[in-house]
């Protein structure tokens, strides 16, 4: 393990580009990221702050932070940003990161849940199902999560064994849920 810019710009660079992960070399602190976050207006998010914290190598603060997570990917930081730091794809490295030493959110756990469960990060639930019919639709489109479908579905479950993604968040097969979780969905 080497620093964590170091860790950035090696796993980050081979999605998104190493040059897009060294511009957080270039941030000076403007602030200008935290100004136009949309989360941050309502979360404990600040973009600025965990540029810096990257910067100065505060790891286990920033894999430890829930408002790490808050964040929308909404790429407004990204355009405003007079440095051209490349914040989205630094905050997404961040996550994979953390993620990868078992510190992922449960709500974006949850998100694969639903992708396992249905193929759909959103479910087609029975209120969209209902409008649906209203305008003459039928209640399901054909995806993966249409009883129909099911082997499609299938396929969608194979391949989160084969990355073992189903491990990453800790997911039941028996439950088919994350392990631990109620039937309310409570840890
Ligand atoms: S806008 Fe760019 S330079 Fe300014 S604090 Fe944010 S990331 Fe750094
Ligand atoms: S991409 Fe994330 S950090 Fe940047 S402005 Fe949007 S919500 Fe805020």
């Amino acid at each position: 393990m080497g620093t964590l810019y170091e860790d950035m710009v090696d796993y980050g660079g081979e999605v998104f580009g190493r040059e897009h992960l060294e511009t957080l070399r270039e941030c000076v602190q403007c602030g200008k990221c935290t100004g136009g976050c949309p989360s941050g207006r309502n979360t404990a998010l600040r973009t600025r702050k965990l540029m810096q914290m990257a910067l100065v190598d505060l790891r286990e603060e920033i894999f430890n932070a829930p408002e790490l997570w808050f964040c929308s990917t909404c790429f407004t930081c990204y355009e405003r940003c007079p440095k051209g730091v490349k914040t989205t794809d630094i905050i997404r490295t961040l996550r994979n990161l953390a993620a990868k030493e078992g510190h992922m959110s449960v709500p974006h756990r949850m998100i694969g849940v639903y992708v396992i469960k249905t193929s759909h990060a959103v479910p087609i639930g029975p209120a969209q199902m209902e409008l649906r019919e209203a305008v003459g639709l039928e209640s399901q489109p054909p995806t993966a999560q249409h009883p129909q479908n099911k082997e499609q579905l299938e396929q969608v479950q194979m391949l989160f064994r084969a990355t073992n993604y189903d491990a990453m968040i800790d997911f039941d097969w028996d439950t088919m849920n994350l392990r631990g979780m109620d039937k309310g969905g409570k840890k």
